[in-house]
């Protein structure tokens, strides 16, 4: 627990990250990160679709306090999904409302938002919304409601530690939904604190959705929940084109291909930019182990 609060913090530091955007993906970052710039993103997305992967491609950003910078974001995020339609890549967006500025003013982002889903649905490009911490929790569902007034490219994430997420999954069961533990720190009032309490709402969260709801994408490298799902659909005659497993870009690699070779469909999460601090430092904080691949690239370059 300290060591999560640990990182956490280190997340939230913003002279750090500013250093860190300086002086590019040192400090084994590469191994979680694929790459800074478009370039070197569209390979790593074409290499994992050569092993029958898709990806959710998210162009980093954090700490947008100026309506500038979300501007730059939404115009950066507009080029990924040219790119994405020109390479006849498989691959689909993930997005950040405060990285659109839902921090500066919620029309504001409001408006980067639709332009982005417009853009992404002229070309049937899915739109993820990443759930941030609890603050931000129902100013995006307020934004998802309002834009899928128009448009159905568009879903979310349910994070397992909330005790509200029962009621939100149930709200929103017909959308595409990716299902997660959770990744910010929460206080004990609003969300589950204990590993078996998330557990247990993660499975009733992701069962709840197979048998319910529109697409699922179970999100997490726990081969706990993995080796359950996969029981469970069985023994429920889920079809594969139901669900997908989700898991990040470096993590676990050889997990990820053994299910595609399965025959599950999955999905890898591709960040990429030079912005890679806070989600490094987040990864971190999850999975303190996770200091074994900064340790072995910055030993291995
Ligand atoms: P953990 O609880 O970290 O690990 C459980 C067990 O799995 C470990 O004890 C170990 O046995 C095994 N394990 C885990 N990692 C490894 C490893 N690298 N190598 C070997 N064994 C391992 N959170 C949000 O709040 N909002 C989001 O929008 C969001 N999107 C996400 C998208 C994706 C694709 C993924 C994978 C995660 C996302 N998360 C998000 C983060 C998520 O909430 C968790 O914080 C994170 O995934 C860690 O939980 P876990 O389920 O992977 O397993």
């Amino acid at each position: 627990m300290l060591l999560k609060n640990f990182f956490i913090g280190l997340s939230q530091n913003q002279l750090l990250n500013s250093l860190a955007k300086k002086y590019g993906t040192r400090l084994g970052a590469q191994s979680v990160v694929a790459g800074t710039n478009m370039e070197e993103m569209i390979q790593s997305v074409k290499e994992l679709n050569a092993q029958g992967i898709s990806a959710t491609i998210d162009n980093l950003g954090e700490f947008v306090s100026e309506k500038k910078e979300a501007t730059e974001a939404k115009e950066q995020i507009i080029d990924v999904i040219e790119a994405i339609h020109e390479n006849n890549v498989d691959a689909h967006i993930s997005l950040k409302p405060t990285q659109l500025g839902l921090d500066i003013d919620y029309n504001f982002c409001f408006d980067n938002l639709k332009e982005i889903v417009t853009k992404a649905d002229q070309y049937e490009i899915f739109i993820n919304f990443d759930m941030e911490d609890y603050d931000h929790l129902q100013p995006s569902f307020d934004l998802i409601d309002e834009l899928s007034k128009e448009h159905n490219n568009i879903g979310t994430v349910i994070q397992s530690y909330f005790f509200e997420s029962e009621a939100n999954i149930k709200k929103y069961k017909n959308y595409r939904l990716r299902i997660v533990k959770g990744a910010y720190k929460e206080s004990e009032n609003l969300a589950y604190q204990d590993k078996q309490d998330i557990d247990h709402n993660f499975i009733q969260l992701i069962e709840y959705h197979l048998l319910n709801g529109k697409f699922t994408s179970i999100a997490t490298h726990d081969h706990h929940i993995i080796n359950h799902v996969k029981q469970f659909v069985k023994d429920n005659n889920i079809a594969k084109d139901k669900f997908e497993f989700q898991m990040l870009y470096g993590f676990r690699k050889d997990l990820q291909l053994q299910l595609a070779n399965e025959g599950y469909n999955f999905c890898t999460y591709v960040p990429f930019g030079s912005d890679w601090y806070g989600y490094f430092m987040r990864r971190l904080a999850e999975r303190p182990q996770n200091i074994n691949l900064v340790v072995r690239q910055a030993f291995n370059k």
